[in-house]
């Protein structure tokens, strides 16, 4: 497997202003066009959880629905959609959480996480950590116990890390961008 980290940063492609001035938009379109990198990025990500008894991995809508049932599948656990408000069928618990402005909703049906189930969750970016962060609080109020967080990329000059890592130490991403 010729350099991941590289091949993927040359996939990534950065948008300036999208979708609001002022932010550098990381797009991770370009790579589903290589089934290779696909593949490879897959099995990097599922690797790491291996032999940590993961029963679910939480995708969170959209962007975590690309590798979390490939990670599922791997891992030989289920795979759970977290979607925003208003997209999942009752019976379905949520949670609100802040954003730079206003707030955001989210949930999951509720019998689809079981007190005992172990959850990594998993999106394709780690920026402020706010998603991430209340999807794993959804999970814990179901019950479920969380054991680490997956991201295909990582937003490094933010502080979405050390806001996980209060919740899990375990924090797995395949790039880390530093600005
Ligand atoms: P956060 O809750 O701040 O960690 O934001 C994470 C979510 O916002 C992820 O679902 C990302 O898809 C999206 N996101 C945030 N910042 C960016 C960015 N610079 N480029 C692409 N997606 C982003």
């Amino acid at each position: 497997m010729r350099d991941l980290t590289q091949r993927l940063r040359a996939a990534i492609r950065e948008v300036p202003d999208f979708p609001i001035p002022g932010i550098l938009f990381k797009d991770i379109s370009p790579l589903f066009l290589d089934p290779q990198l696909i593949r490879d990025s897959a099995a990097v990500l599922s690797q790491h959880w291996k032999e940590k008894n993961v029963t679910k991995v939480i995708g969170i809508d959209s962007r975590g629905f690309l590798f979390g049932p490939q990670m599922a599948i791997a891992l030989d656990a289920g795979f759970v959609m977290v979607r925003k408000k208003g997209k999942l069928p009752p019976e379905t618990v949520e949670v609100t959480y802040e954003l730079e402005y206003g707030n955001a909703t989210i949930e999951s049906v509720k019998e689809a996480i079981q007190p005992g189930d172990r959850i990594v969750v998993h999106d394709d970016l780690l920026a402020t950590g706010g998603t991430a962060g209340a999807a794993a609080k959804l999970a814990a109020s179901l019950g479920a116990e969380v054991i680490g967080f997956s991201f295909l990329v990582h937003l490094s000059f933010l502080d979405g890390y050390e806001k996980l890592q209060a919740i899990s130490p375990d924090i797995h991403c395949l790039l880390d961008f530093a600005d």
